[in-house]
């Protein structure tokens, strides 16, 4: 009976209260209760209805509720129509509304959780509405809050490529997202109920310790976790997860439900990979960087101080690299050293030592070779000849197959050898590599202390050299250059240096310390000059005034910005004629800018001023620039000339520069002439000019003026 209507009514009435009771009552009760008449405008509101509603009761006193005055929202913010409003509701449908959450509009809007149910007259109609209604502001306000990090949450889960996962530790089921089974590249449908999936597809490796670490878990008061581990992926690759969620636990604190996400660890292991590649890995050929040369050396020389076995530093340096790189491509160029780096791989033993220092610097470090010193030099020979042999195997890299040697320098190490530290043992090799390349390249040299005494005097002689150009300590030689019929057509001009102490000094020994230090600018302007002002008193003597002057041009001269004014001014201040000044320019000029240096060259060619191309086949000549710039005549290299009759390669590589320049219509000069044999050989195969010992020695300048023009005289 209890919960019936009857005995409800009965209890509304507490025995022996009066009406008075409940006003008091309603008065103390903690809601809003607003009693509104039959025509829908309040009629009584408690206490805490007015303390709730404030000045709008007296609104809703004064209009009708669905009049609009008291603008309502609805639960989700929107406006509430004025027929939707509770009171109208009970009023027109005749049944109560319960639980409808209604904002009050204000500053900030407060929100009531409304029942309203209607009241009849003893003839059943409605003739009055109740309202009753508590304050839920902060209730929605959590409400809202959660609902927005729920969103957030879906969001976030939507962007995000981890895979959600949930394990009821219980019944053993678990559940797997969409995303967990893209991971491993299954449709989502694929083994959906399966329990094990997830271990199934662990990698084997990884099962005892994620076990483990379950268990233990488990067992633990621990809430969250996070582990990594191997799962297989459909093709067959395992893919690296991290792992990471949190431990339902039961009451025993024992856990009930584990839940969390995968997250994809590929990208990240890859990028920690690349990361140690690139701290210690040259990228270009996947070679070990200084940096881990360094590591390795250090290691690597501290163990031969103790087992007192000797080793070797091999210092390599391809010759001509930058010529290489900038006429055929920087693609071309890296092909090649990656090209290198293979070569060297496939000649040393595996446990030797490689890396790629830069640009076109290798190393490789043999260790191991043994307690005898003499043993262990012959061994780094080998080694030495056999990556010479290697490297210098031709290249399909442009159009046709190029060769690049390199140079080697080797440092030994061990027992007292050579070096106590990394640095100073790289120096070595280095400087070993330097005399390589002096003495024709292509070859290996050994470092020794004298070596170090040279590098040495090097560096004075760079000092002196600046002190000399001030005190006009150089001299001008001449060598005749002939024709076949034995006349004398001109001469270059060489340069020699009258050291204080030392003596004359060759050019080859200053002339790369002038061109590094910049001195080669003003040096090669007197040259210049000194030339130009030798054109011009010959023009004055029959059998001087035709003969022309070749002067040595370096690629920093003709760089500089002032070059093409600078020899015009010389050759107007002198009054030489410019058709019989040569300027004689090796293959390195094209690696410089080529535009810049083919309109310089065209700017004084226009002026009568002529063009040779020096060292002529021992560069990377391409036909493209030959054709490009406006020369006048090729000098044919004297290490081809050298090897000449007897050797077949010097005599075919003749007749190909022979052959080319009669294409291009260039003249050739062969230089280096020294013996009969080569001279008649050459003007056999058609060279007009000659030049070498044979012909004249470079001589004073004055000397040669004074024995070719005394004929005159
Ligand atoms: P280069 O231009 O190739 O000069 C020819 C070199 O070969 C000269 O050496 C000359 O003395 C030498 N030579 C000539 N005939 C023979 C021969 O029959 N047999 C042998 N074994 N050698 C011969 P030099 O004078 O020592 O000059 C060396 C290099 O120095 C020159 O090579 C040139 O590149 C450079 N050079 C000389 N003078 C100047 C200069 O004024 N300016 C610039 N920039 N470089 C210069
Ligand atoms: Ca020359
Ligand atoms: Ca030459």
């Amino acid at each position: 009976m209890m919960g019936s209507e009857r005995s409800d009514e009965q209890a509304s009435a507490p025995p022996g209260w009066r009406s008075r009771d409940f006003k008091v009552l309603l008065d103390h009760i903690p809601a809003g209760v607003v009693i509104h008449g039959a025509d829908s405008r309040a009629v009584y509101a408690n206490r805490c209805a007015q303390r709730l509603l404030g000045p709008i009761i007296d609104l809703m006193r004064t209009y009708p509720a669905d009049s609009g005055v008291v603008p309502l929202l609805r639960a989700d913010g929107s406006a509430l129509p004025a027929d939707a409003n509770p009171v109208s509701c009970v009023l027109r449908t005749g049944r109560t509304v319960h639980d409808t959450v209604v904002g009050l509009p204000g500053d900030s809007v407060r929100w009531l959780i409304c029942n309203a149910y209607p009241l009849h007259d003893a003839e059943g109609r409605i003739h009055e509405v109740a309202v009753c209604f508590t304050e839920c502001t902060d209730l929605k306000r959590t409400e809202e809050t959660l609902l927005r990090s729920e969103e957030r949450l879906r969001l976030a889960m939507q962007g995000s490529t981890d895979a959600p996962w949930d394990w009821s530790v219980d019944t053993g089921l678990v559940h797997y997202s969409e995303r967990w089974w893209d991971m491993l590249g299954f449709p989502h449908s694929h083994g959906e109920r399966d329990p094990v999936a997830w271990r199934t597809q662990m990698h084997p490796e990884d099962m005892p310790r994620v076990d483990a670490f379950v268990a233990s878990l488990v067992a633990s008061g621990e809430s969250t976790y996070s582990v990594e581990f191997r799962l297989r992926h459909r093709d067959g690759h395992y893919v690296p997860v991290l792992s990471r969620g949190f431990v339902q636990r039961d009451r025993n604190g024992k856990g009930v439900r584990i839940a969390g996400t995968n997250t994809d660890l590929t990208a990240a292991k890859e990028a920690e990979r690349r990361i140690h590649e690139l701290a210690y890995f040259d990228y270009l050929t996947g070679l070990p960087n200084r940096r881990l040369l360094i590591d390795e050396l250090s290691r690597i020389l501290s163990r031969s101080d103790r087992n007192g076995e000797y080793g070797a530093l091999m210092f390599i340096d391809l010759d001509n690299f930058k010529l290489l790189n900038d006429t055929l491509g920087h693609d071309a160029g890296d092909a090649l050293l990656r090209e290198v780096a293979k070569r060297l791989r496939g000649t040393v033993r595996a446990s030797d030592h490689l890396a790629r220092l830069g640009g076109d610097e290798f190393v490789v470090v043999l260790d191991d070779l043994g307690t005898s010193e003499r043993d262990a030099i012959h061994e780094a020979r080998l080694v030495g000849a056999k990556l010479l042999e290697a490297l210098a195997q031709p290249h399909a890299l442009g159009a046709r197959p190029s060769i690049s040697t390199p140079s080697i320098g080797v440092a030994m190490f061990g027992a007292g050898a050579g070096a106590d530290s990394v640095d100073q043992l790289l120096r070595q090799a280095d400087l070993a590599m330097y005399r390589a390349k002096a003495e024709g390249r292509n070859t290996l040299r050994f470092f020794d202390p004298d070596m170090q005494a040279a590098a040495e005097r090097q560096a004075e002689l760079e000092g002196d050299l600046h002190d000399a150009i001030g005190q006009h300590r150089f001299e001008l030689y001449c060598q005749p250059q002939v024709g076949v019929d034995g006349r004398l057509a001109g001469a270059e001009v060489l340069l020699r240096w009258r050291h204080a102490t030392r003596g004359l000094v060759p050019p080859d020994e200053f002339i790369g310390l002038a061109e590094t230090s910049g001195l080669i600018v003003p040096l090669g302007a007197m040259v210049l000059a000194e030339s130009c002002r030798a054109l011009a008193r010959w023009a004055g003597t029959p059998l001087l005034r035709e003969l022309t002057l070749a002067v040595n041009v370096s690629a920093q001269q003709l760089r500089d910005p002032g070059f093409v004014d600078a020899v015009l001014a010389t050759l107007a201040a002198t009054g030489a004629p410019p058709q019989q000044l040569f300027l004689e320019l090796t293959e390195s000029v094209f690696a410089e800018d080529l535009d810049a240096a083919c309109a310089k060259m065209h700017a004084l060619r226009l002026h009568g001023v002529c063009f040779s191309l020096d060292d002529f086949g021992t560069g990377y000549s391409s036909l493209a620039y030959l054709k490009r710039f406006p020369l006048t005549e090729l000098k044919i290299d004297r290490s081809f000339v050298k090897d000449l009759p007897g050797e077949a390669h010097a005599g075919a590589i003749v007749d190909a520069i022979l052959a080319l320049a009669r294409t291009l219509q260039l003249d050739v000069v062969a230089e280096g002439i020294e013996t009969g044999e080569q001279r008649d050989f050459l003007v056999a195969r058609g060279c007009r000019l000659l030049q070498g010992y044979l012909l004249g020695k470079p001589r004073p300048m004055a000397e040669f003026e004074a024995s070719f023009g005394a004929a005159d005289a």
